[in-house]
């Protein structure tokens, strides 16, 4: 029987051990952590009843993923539950830019902005099911649906600061800036709207969904499909060298490229190794999240109601923070990104307190506490905020990175998503799955299509051993 081993069991090894249990191979997943998900996980961290996601959060592209639309998890407990607001974007004089699914909704709410909202997003949030099927597996491909992605292409080559200036109004400024800088790039560099550009087509055909019962319920739901195909799973198994990994067919790693290099040092062909060890990062993430009597005191109607919120104002602000940490410097006013996403998943709450998520960007590796700038924002668009704090939990980078070693310096986006990496991976090669060594596979975030709890990655690279198999001269390099 043909075997494979997956190391590491995020989204992308979960899924990547599914789209192989299904063929009948035999798959054994094997996880450092004492329990699977990755950056997928959710738990009660502050008070008992209280249900905090402890990464992922929003889910704008999953539900259109092939690996989702394939795989049936909804017979599995995975149920997508959506906020009234997908994303608000409050200004200090207390407007907000508003994100709904709905892009005629959307646009109502932008003003003269409105028909260019509409002209951007209209078409492609229809037809994103299929834009999917181009965008979410290496871009190095013939296309499936060349007009398509031409249309949806053709603005994410431009840098985000660009098109955002091409509207009139702040709010439509700052709510475009404000998503473009999920990115973790300076906004200016080309392709930084790329990403962005993705997570809106992409919220208005699904909405910014979030897991009912947690993000937890994705891994699990994953776990429950493996159990049924006869796969297993072991946590607290940390591989660090070579000689620990089962004779397996086919090695799939869930890990970051310098993990890999670490694992498999002089095995791996030298431009490989090199490339891996001198991968580029991108800032990090230093989160807190709070349990909150009554929810948060917003100025703005929208962030009320809103499942993300961005706290960073206008956007020459956006701007600023994101080339701030990009430079390694620390803004005294960062970009924040909250969620409530109890307020589409009310079990997570207990009674009238409430779980609120949030993490500011922060240069790479921050080494200080930015608890106290994460509160300021959070007091400049919701005054009483922190007086209605009952708890929290605070993540800096570096226990970021202890959390999950996949999120080195507190880099949750797993690379910087700058040209090069977005276009190729961690290395320049139309085979971006393969490591160069027969049956040996990468599957994280940091391949094709990128960060997010889609499984596309796992699923691409899966089915690349497959071909491998299939065709064992393809593919080695
Ligand atoms: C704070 C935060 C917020 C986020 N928000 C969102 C969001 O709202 N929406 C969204 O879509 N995405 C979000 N993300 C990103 C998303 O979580 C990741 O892109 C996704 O989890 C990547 O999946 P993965 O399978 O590649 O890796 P991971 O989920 O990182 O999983 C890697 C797994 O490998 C294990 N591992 C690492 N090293 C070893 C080893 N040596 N041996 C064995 N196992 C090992 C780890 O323990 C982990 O379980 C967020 C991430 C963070 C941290």
């Amino acid at each position: 029987m043909t075997t494979a081993v997956v190391v590491g069991s995020g989204p992308n090894g979960l899924a990547a051990a599914v789209e192989l249990a299904a063929q009948g191979i035999e798959v054994t997943v094997l996880e450092a952590a004492d329990e699977i998900g990755g950056g997928t996980r959710s738990g009660e961290s502050i008070l008992p009843g209280l249900l905090h996601d402890h990464c992922a959060a929003f889910h704008p592209m999953a539900p259109s993923s092939t690996f989702f639309r394939t795989r049936g998890l909804e017979r599995y407990g995975l149920r997508w539950l959506r906020p009234e607001i997908d994303c608000a974007h409050p200004l200090d004089d207390g407007s907000a830019g508003v994100l709904r699914t709905s892009v005629r909704e959307t646009a109502a709410g932008l003003g003269v902005d409105g028909p260019r909202w509409r002209r951007l997003f209209e078409r492609n949030a229809a037809d994103f099911e299929l834009l999917a099927e181009d965008i979410m597996r290496p871009l190095v491909r013939v296309p499936r649906h060349p007009v398509r992605l031409a249309r949806f292409g053709l603005p994410t080559l431009l840098p985000a600061a660009m098109l955002a200036r091409g509207f009139r109004t702040e709010q439509a400024r700052a709510l475009f800036a404000g998503i473009a800088a999920h990115a973790y790039q300076p906004l200016t560099r080309p392709l930084s709207s790329a990403i962005g550009i993705g997570i809106i087509t992409g919220g208005h055909h699904n909405g910014w969904v979030v897991a009912a019962g947690g993000s937890r319920s994705i891994p699990d739901a994953m776990a429950a499909l493996l159990h049924d195909l006869g796969a297993k799973i072991e946590t607290g198994v940390r591989i660090e060298r070579a000689e620990q990994l089962p004779r397996a067919d086919i090695t799939i790693f869930d890990l970051t490229p310098e993990s890999i290099a670490d694992i498999l040092g002089d095995r791996l062909p030298r431009g490989t190794a090199r490339a891996f060890r001198h991968f580029r990062r991108s800032p990090g993430a230093f989160k807190v999240d709070f349990a909150v009597e009554g929810g948060v005191p917003w100025s703005s109607t929208a962030a009320r109601s809103a499942g993300t919120v961005h706290l960073v104002g206008s956007f020459a602000a956006t701007l600023a923070a994101e080339k701030a940490i990009a430079q390694g410097r620390m803004p005294e006013r960062p970009f924040v990104l909250v969620g409530q996403q109890y307020l589409a998943d009310p079990q997570r709450s207990a009674q009238d307190v409430h779980p609120v998520y949030s993490y500011a960007h922060v240069p790479h590796g921050y080494t200080g506490d930015a608890t106290e700038a994460i509160i300021a924002q959070f007091e400049r668009f919701a005054p009483g905020f922190r007086d209605r704090i009952v708890g929290m939990s605070v993540r800096s980078t570096t226990e970021m990175a202890a959390y999950n070693q996949n999120y080195v310096g507190g880099d949750i986006v797993t690379g910087a998503k700058d040209v090069r990496r977005l276009v190729f991976g961690p290395r320049i090669s139309a085979s971006p799955y393969t490591l160069g060594i027969p049956g040996m596979f990468q599957c994280s975030a940091a391949t094709a299509p990128g960060p997010g709890a889609h499984g596309m990655c796992g699923y691409n690279a899966a089915h690349a051993a497959l071909g491998q198999l299939a065709c064992p001269a393809r593919d080695h390099q």
